[in-house]
């Protein structure tokens, strides 16, 4: 039993992305609402949407928007979608870049 949902309209609690002040690079990266929400309670790492791993804070600095993060959600999920399923076969074929 397949059951695929297609959705064009989209309005998945997943794509609410949060923008997360991260202290790595100085720069504040977009993440899961739920994952932040759940780090923050757990003490878990986070993965932001440029594949930035680290453990959110609670208290908020301002700090410039990650120019990748911001990129990769102007994207929107279908787009960010193709972009990381690029970025696996890339990392699977590259054996060595220039
Ligand atoms: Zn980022």
């Amino acid at each position: 039993m397949a059951s695929m949902k297609r959705t064009e309209t989209v309005q998945d609690e997943r794509t609410d992305a949060r923008l997360d002040e991260g202290d790595h690079d100085r720069f504040a990266h977009y993440v899961e609402k739920s994952k932040l929400t759940e780090a923050l309670i757990n003490g878990s790492p986070v993965i932001a949407l440029c594949g930035k791993v680290w453990v959110p804070s609670r208290d908020p600095e301002r700090f410039p928007i990650c120019p990748e993060c911001k990129r990769l959600f102007d994207l929107g999920p279908e787009g960010r979608r193709r972009e990381w399923e690029e970025r696996l076969r890339d990392a699977r074929s590259g054996g060595g870049s220039p």
